[in-house]
């Protein structure tokens, strides 16, 4: 009848539709793959141009490596991002766990932070206790958690604002880690969509910001990975505040002291 012809044809489009949405994920794995390679020995050379390697350079050639590199860095961490969505969509994203301290993380993150928030004219606020955070985890996928976060404060910034990082104990062995910025927030009904796949907000203020809208989708996975739980409160106009908290195995030693 009608109603069975109109079945099949809903499900033969489904089909076309999800064979589509492989192929797709396909390209992106192959494309991110091919866009990287190159990255890798050009990134190599540059830093040994900057080590003086090959030879002494002056001040000017120095400056514009280092932009070459900066370059290189942003594009190698957009391919990452890629690569990792490609991995989270076919279940291969997993984890390397070892027993590590999360500050060494965050400090890592901060130092591009930092990088960041200077050339945005941004304040750091910064306010972590002085003793390790020990957790299983994997290194590389938190920095990429903290990255993203914290370059996303940058991103959504206002002029002369601000981003917040404050670090503490929550129940049960938990460290909470939130990172407030001062920038454009986001609209109540766009809170559910942020950690979609490729979803950002329309506006003025974000369309002038780059990005492929797959950073917060990676995150929310590799928080999940971790046992972890991602939060977000944000007022339109005033800023946002993205807090993670990790299960962690207590407190470790005070740190020695460092700057
Ligand atoms: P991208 O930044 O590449 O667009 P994300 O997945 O990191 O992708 O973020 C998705 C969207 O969420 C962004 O496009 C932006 O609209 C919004 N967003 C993320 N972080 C913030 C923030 N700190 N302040 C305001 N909006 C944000």
């Amino acid at each position: 009848s009608e109603r069975v012809a109109f079945l099949e044809k809903l499900e033969k489009a489904y089909n076309d539709l999800k064979g589509l949405d492989q192929l797709k994920d396909r390209f992106l794995a192959g494309i991110s793959h091919d866009l990287r390679s190159p990255l890798i020995p050009v990134r190599a050379f540059l830093e040994r141009l900057l080590q003086r390697r090959w030879g002494p350079l002056t001040d000017k050639q120095e400056e514009f490596l280092r932009y070459c590199l900066i370059g290189v860095d942003r594009e190698l961490i957009l391919v990452e991002e890629l690569l990792d969505y490609t991995r989270l969509q076919s279940g291969r994203l997993e984890l390397r766990a070892e027993e590590l301290d999360l500050q060494d993380v965050i400090r890592t993150s901060l130092f591009l932070l930092k990088v960041q928030a200077e050339a945005h004219h941004l304040q750091v606020h910064v306010d972590m206790p002085r003793e390790a955070v020990m957790m299983r985890g994997d290194y590389n996928k938190l920095l990429r958690i903290f990255n993203n976060l914290f370059s996303n404060a940058v991103k959504y910034n206002r002029p002369e604002g601000s981003v917040s990082v404050r670090g503490r104990w929550v129940d049960e062995g938990r460290f909470r880690v939130e990172i407030e910025d001062t920038g454009v927030g986001i609209p109540r009904e766009s809170l559910d969509h942020i950690f979609e796949h490729f979803y950002r907000v329309e506006g003025e203020r974000s369309g002038a910001v780059t990005g492929a809208g797959i950073g917060l989708a990676v995150v929310r996975e590799l928080v999940r990975l971790h046992q972890g739980r991602l939060e977000v409160q944000s007022t339109l106009g005033v800023g946002s505040v993205f807090a993670v908290t990790f299960p962690t195995m207590g407190p470790g030693e005070e740190a020695e002291k460092r700057d």
